[in-house]
């Protein structure tokens, strides 16, 4: 079972590289490698807030506009330790919102803007996340993990 050490640390990652990978894209809005119908300047854009979950539902990740808010399920990355798919999955909520702000008019959510948005800082831009982690036993050790956590933040 993980100590709250351990989450507090898993916790603290996520928000380095969030911020680490936010930084990145704008330093591709600066240098003009953006999509920027809008004609945003970087320093007029401000990050959505971090929520880290650690749930057994099945996302990795979620950008919600309205909040201005992006959560990541860290259960995942407790399960498979796989810093490539926790920044994968940073830059896929990020890539959404500055979707959001830089190209207003867009219209699919993973379409040639969002695709554009990832290239910019060498991302692929899947839609979705690969198969792996939809495995029958990764599903079961995320719910697990996510169970764990939920007993030990009752403590
Ligand atoms: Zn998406």
């Amino acid at each position: 079972m993980l100590s709250p050490i351990q989450i507090q640390k898993h916790t603290t990652y996520a928000h380095t590289r969030y911020s680490h990978i936010w930084n990145m894209y704008m330093g591709a809005l600066e240098l003009g490698l953006l999509p920027n119908p809008a004609s945003i300047p970087a320093n007029k854009l401000i990050p959505p807030s971090l929520d880290c979950h650690y749930t057994k539902t099945q996302y990795l990740g979620r950008f919600h506009a309205r909040e201005w808010k992006v959560e990541i399920n860290l259960a995942y990355y407790v399960v498979m330790q796989d810093k490539e798919q926790l920044d994968d999955t940073i830059a896929h909520e990020l890539a959404h919102s500055l979707q959001w702000k830089l190209c207003p008019q867009f219209k699919d959510w993973h379409g040639k803007e969002f695709r554009q948005i990832m290239a910019a800082i060498g991302y692929k831009g899947r839609a979705t996340v690969s198969t792996p982690y939809r495995t029958k036993d990764k599903v079961a050790a995320v719910a697990k993990a996510a169970k764990d956590i939920q007993l030990l933040s009752l403590l």
